[in-house]
């Protein structure tokens, strides 16, 4: 059994806002908004603290910002900007740990168990990695210090923002019973109203209810998820067995949701810091995949294996919209939304060489020798050529 675990939960506070206000200084101290135009469909990606004061939240609707802060200082997702900022902050993370997981383009999960003769105790560490990355990148982090990932991702929330939370071993209850149920990750809106409903309002009181009740109100994978959270033994939500053969990430909303516009960005988000990783890596894969988590808990799959390698985002994006569209009637809220490469090989692997080319090697092909044959002036149509092609 592992004992005295150190795990450091690393988030950056107000990522893509405190990235534009890095840029431009004068956007320091106000309302940053990062999404969609304001007059035009799609929501907020990410705003400042300053933004936050007006109400304004990530994943709202951009109508509604602008409404709730019509001084707000509204600016386009500059993904490649944030994502060149992650990677170099990613990076220096390996300075402290070589157990690093990164779950999102701001947040990772560092083992920092047996480094107190390096780093010092946990604050001094928690200081330090502060400290650095305040260095080199001029933004500011949230650290939580836990025996368990849960605990830890909760500690850095719980102190954000600038903050350095430690949950040592045997405070666990101590700490969760200062937060409000609706703190707990990964608890979703009509869980938390279902409670709500039956005079459950704070963590302790969710503690006292047995598990078999539990488990007929909610079910199995409900109850033993709320069971679990309330007296903070570490929940699967991060698992700590990395599979090797795939990269991906996911997010859980903080209220589930059934709008397609949320939906379709977080994809288009997730889509972005899959291939990130994948390039960072040196990664590539033929095969993409989408995880839904309702609000039931219950979860599916599904996967789409091309006859080509992936290069691009947009390409996973397009994809794992068709694998969404699948498996989802528009209407179901839904608590969790993952997108992941699957089946990765190093990008320096051959391709196979088969004995015939593949459809998509000869579609190609067939392009070429058109757009090559009209350069020319010749009048050859594809349908055509794709007959000729066929014959052989
Ligand atoms: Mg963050």
């Amino acid at each position: 059994m592992q004992t005295n675990k150190r795990i450091f939960h690393v988030d950056l506070d107000a990522f893509y806002a405190s990235v534009e206000q890095r840029e431009a200084p004068e956007l320091k101290g106000k309302p940053v908004i990062i999404g969609a135009s304001p007059g035009k469909r799609g929501v907020v990606s990410a705003c400042s603290y300053e933004a936050r004061q007006f109400g304004v939240r990530s994943a709202m609707p951009i109508s509604t910002a602008k409404r709730l802060c019509p001084e707000g200082i509204f600016l386009p997702v500059r993904m490649k900007l944030y994502q060149k900022t992650s990677s170099v902050i990613m990076e220096s993370f390996s300075n402290f740990t070589p157990d690093i997981c990164q779950i999102s383009i701001d947040e990772a999960f560092l083992d920092m168990s047996g480094t107190e003769k390096l780093f010092g105790t946990v604050e001094e560490t928690g200081i330090k990695i502060k400290q650095h990355i305040k260095n080199i990148s001029g933004l500011t982090i949230s650290v939580g210090a836990a025996p368990t990932r849960f605990l830890a991702k909760l500690a850095s929330d719980y102190g954000k923002p600038d903050g350095l939370y430690i949950v040592n071993k045997g405070e666990e209850i101590e700490f969760l019973d200062r937060l409000e149920l609706k703190d707990i990750w990964g608890l979703g809106k009509k869980t938390l109203e279902r409670l709500k409903d039956m005079g459950i309002t704070t963590i302790p009181a969710l503690r006292e209810l047995k598990e078999e009740n539990l488990k007929t109100i909610f079910g199995q994978s409900t109850s033993s998820f709320l069971y679990n959270a309330c007296r903070g033994i570490n929940i699967d939500i991060y698992s700590e067995k990395v599979k090797h053969s795939s990269i991906s990430n996911e997010t859980t909303f903080q209220e589930d949701i059934n709008n397609k516009n949320v939906l379709e960005n977080t994809i288009l988000e997730l889509s972005h810091h899959v291939m990130f990783r994948a390039m960072k890596s040196g990664k590539k894969s033929k095969s993409v995949s989408i995880k839904l988590r309702y609000s039931d808990f219950t979860s599916t799959t599904a996967q789409k294996t091309l006859d080509h390698h992936i290069h691009s985002a947009e390409e996973i994006y397009q994809q794992s919209l068709k694998l969404l569209y699948q498996r989802w009637n528009g209407s179901e809220p839904i608590r969790l939304v993952g997108i992941g490469l699957l089946s990765v090989e190093d990008i320096n692997t051959p391709e196979q060489c088969s004995l015939f080319e593949d459809s998509f090697e000869k579609k190609k092909k067939v392009e070429e020798a058109v757009f090559n044959l009209k350069n020319k002036g010749s009048n050859i149509t594809k349908a055509s050529l794709l007959k000729n092609n066929d014959k052989h």
